[in-house]
């Protein structure tokens, strides 16, 4: 095992990033007009990298699966993005925001990174304003906030529930300048397959056109991974279906080390499972939790007749109700980070109080919220006395400007009216800390390859905070990789344009020509997606929001023998010489049948519990994750050795000198 350099600059925290960006070296205008950069991914880490690189003169070229940017899975953000930039003058600061991100994370990210996300929040802001993205404003014309979990201010900005749109349509308006300008190419349906090294420096993809079904060489002298995260190797997520691990799998199966792979969200606050017909879970954004209270019935024998229909949640008297996190967590009350509330939603239905037919549902409930509302609009608006259908009105009419989409969103789902009876919701998978290892630069183990946004193994360490993945892809993008990439490239003023003519793009076109032909030639009876499907069981049940030692050495089993049945027996219909869905799907369920085993392997040898995982073994009488700093507190990075078995742990221990190591406390 080997310990890892994260290239962290010295000096003090608020100093590091000027200090760096003030020593890497630049590559003239002139010479950047020479340098050729590959994107793969165009949603919001990605198009903002695209778009800055080329703004700044190199020439890029950008590769999706889906047939515009504007359909990455970045436009499915509701919520918001967080800005330390204190407009509520609530005591908001870079070191608060740095603080938050950091116990948010249960301790277990860098510090250095974390600061410069704080650091560079702001600007972020400033840009996307600069580019039309219409944030909700306060009367006043100043940008509005609102508050998400597991901070003690206000400092998420958003455009409505539609702030992943937004912003993605800022960035991918700045992305087309540049296609105009002739300054990026832009692939769309084109799914990067693999990485071609050359002299150890990353030098190009493999792309299968997944129109014509034709497999394409496109060198460059860096690459940048922005291909978002893998959440879908559970089957069920909130992610969008075609969320996958493929280019991120397949450039660790090169070399470039794959780092807390066991770290998954799981989002408290999501419409529940109805049944085995699902492929999809839909998310219900955190942004409710500022004015939805959280809550099962007090008695199990209520819990039972809501369940069965005898009662309805609306006829139990506010005593009869246990709202749970707020009895837990007092401080923070319904804005405890996702991985607290996900688990206390959990306690509670697996203690048998749960609101619907399965028994994995709790209520969030806002009743108490319209009433406030209602009444401070009827005493601002001069009527006196108001009647409580009057108040209700009010009250549902803030609601509705506030939240109107998602509450859309959840009737047409669950055919229930949100503002009149609470929604019932649960948790499930959301999005997944863990990554490919980049450095303080965002490069990979591979010289010449980064990687930015979900893609990488992140800031926010074994949990992530609400509106901080979207600050932190665009700040990968926007402020950081186009600084750090200049330093790497400034080697390569004089390379010249690199030739896909080589043996080593021969070789690795070959090797996935031979792996589509495999795919193709398997003639079992099985879909993909039976495959899948049951892959997403063992991942959910075994190594899902509560873990133990059995039953992750039985998922290392079971996912590796679904692997070797996957590739005996599965059937993919039609041929590979043009568009084919099923094959598309083939590909990256097979890739999650190996970082499933990863997965579990990672998550079996972290003996602690941290942030979203939760090791049953690991946590104290109250049921809080109990952290080993003494043993755990370091990044494990898994070098790939030929089978997921046999990949090599290697370290990168983490350091908190601006920060003190205790237990996280929301109370
Ligand atoms: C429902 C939902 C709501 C959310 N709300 C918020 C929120 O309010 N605030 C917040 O901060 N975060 C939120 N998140 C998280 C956030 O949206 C994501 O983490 C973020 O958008 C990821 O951006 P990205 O650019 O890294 O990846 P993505 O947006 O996933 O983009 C990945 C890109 O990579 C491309 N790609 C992938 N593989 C390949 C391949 N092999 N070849 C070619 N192209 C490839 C895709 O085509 C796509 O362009 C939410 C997540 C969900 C699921």
């Amino acid at each position: 095992m080997s310990k890892l350099d994260s290239k962290i600059p010295a000096g003090p925290l608020a100093e590091k990033w000027t200090k760096h960006k003030n020593e890497i070296n630049l590559v003239n205008p002139a010479n950047k007009r020479n340098i050729d950069v590959i994107v793969v991914g165009t949603g919001l880490a990605g198009a903002s990298s695209a778009a800055t690189l080329a703004e700044l003169g190199y020439n890029v070229k950008t590769f999706c699966y889906q047939d515009s940017p504007r359909r990455a899975h970045s436009i499915a953000a509701q919520g918001g993005i967080n800005a330390a930039k204190n407009y509520q003058g609530d005591g908001d600061s870079d070191f608060r925001l740095f603080y938050d991100t950091i116990k948010g994370g249960d301790y277990r990210s860098r510090e250095a990174n974390v600061y410069r996300l704080a650091e560079v929040s702001s600007n972020i802001i400033d840009q996307c304003v600069a580019q039309g993205v219409p944030f909700a404003r306060e009367y006043g014309g100043l940008l509005d906030n609102r508050s998400f979990g597991g901070v003690l201010v206000s400092r998420t900005f958003y455009a409505k529930g539609q702030t992943g749109q937004q912003l993605l349509l800022g960035a991918y308006g700045a992305m087309n300048r540049q296609i105009q300008r002739g300054k990026i190419q832009s692939f769309t349906r084109h799914e990067m397959l693999d990485l071609v090294i050359i002299d150890g420096k990353a030098r190009g993809i493999i792309a299968r056109d997944l129109i014509s079904g034709e497999i394409e060489r496109h060198a460059a002298h860096a690459v940048v991974l922005a291909t978002g995260g893998y959440g879908n190797v559970f089957f069920l997520s909130t992610m969008a279906m075609g969320c996958n691990v493929t280019a991120a799998w397949r450039t660790h199966k090169r070399g470039a080390f794959f780092a807390n792979p066991c770290y998954t969200q799981i989002h408290p606050t999501c419409i529940p499972v109805s049944g085995d017909h699902q492929s999809k879970l839909t998310l219900m954004s955190e942004s409710l939790r500022n004015d939805g209270r959280i809550w099962v019935p007090k008695r199990k024998e209520d819990a039972i007749a809501i369940r069965e229909g005898r009662l309805k949640p609306t006829e139990l008297k506010k005593e009869d109700r246990d709202y749970f996190l707020e009895r837990r967590y007092p401080a923070f009350g319904n804005l405890v980070p996702r991985d607290v509330a996900s688990r206390a939603a959990k306690e509670r239905c697996d203690a048998g109080f749960g609101v619907n037919k399965t028994g994995e549902a709790v209520y969030l409930d806002f009743a108490s919220a319209i009433e406030r509302y209602g009444k401070e609009k009827a005493l601002t608006s001069g009527i006196k006395d108001a009647d409580k259908a009057t108040i209700t009105k009010l009250g549902e009419e803030i609601i509705e400007a506030k939240y109107g989409n998602l509450f859309q969103m959840y009737e047409k789902i669950v055919d229930e009216n949100p503002y009149k009876t609470p929604m019932m919701i649960y948790p499930a998978v959301h999005y997944t800390m863990g990554g490919l290892w980049v450095d303080y630069n965002l490069q990979t183990t591979i010289p010449g390859c980064y990687s930015a946004g979900e893609a990488n193994f992140s800031d926010h360490g074994a949990n992530r905070l609400g509106a901080s993945a979207l600050m932190q892809g665009l700040a990968d993008g926007y402020f950081v990789l186009p600084y750090t990439i200049g330093d790497y490239l400034s080697d390569d003023i004089q390379t010249g344009p690199i030739s896909t003519d080589s043996p080593e793009f021969e070789k690795v076109e070959n090797e996935i020509k031979e792996r589509i032909n495999k795919l193709m030639s398997a003639s079992g009876k099985n879909s993909v997606d039976y495959y899948h499907k049951k892959l997403g069981k063992i991942m959910w049940n075994k190594c899902g929001m509560a873990r133990n030692e059995a039953g992750l050495k039985e998922a290392i089993e079971e996912i590796a023998a679904l692997r070797k049945d996957f590739w005996e027996n599965v059937n993919i219909p039609g041929n590979a010489d043009g568009m084919n869905t099923e094959l598309e799907k083939a590909g990256r369920v097979a890739d999650f049948l190996e970082l499933g085993e990863l997965f579990a392997k990672d998550a079996l040898h972290r003996n602690e519990s941290c942030g979203g995982h939760f090791r049953e073994e690991y946590q104290s009488p109250e049921g809080e994750a109990m952290r080993d700093d003494e043993n755990f507190a370091y990044v494990g990075a898994w070098e790939y050795k030929g089978e997921p078995k046999d990949a090599v742990l290697h370290k990168e221990d983490l350091v908190f000198e601006n920060v003190k190591l205790v237990t996280r406390s929301y109370k």
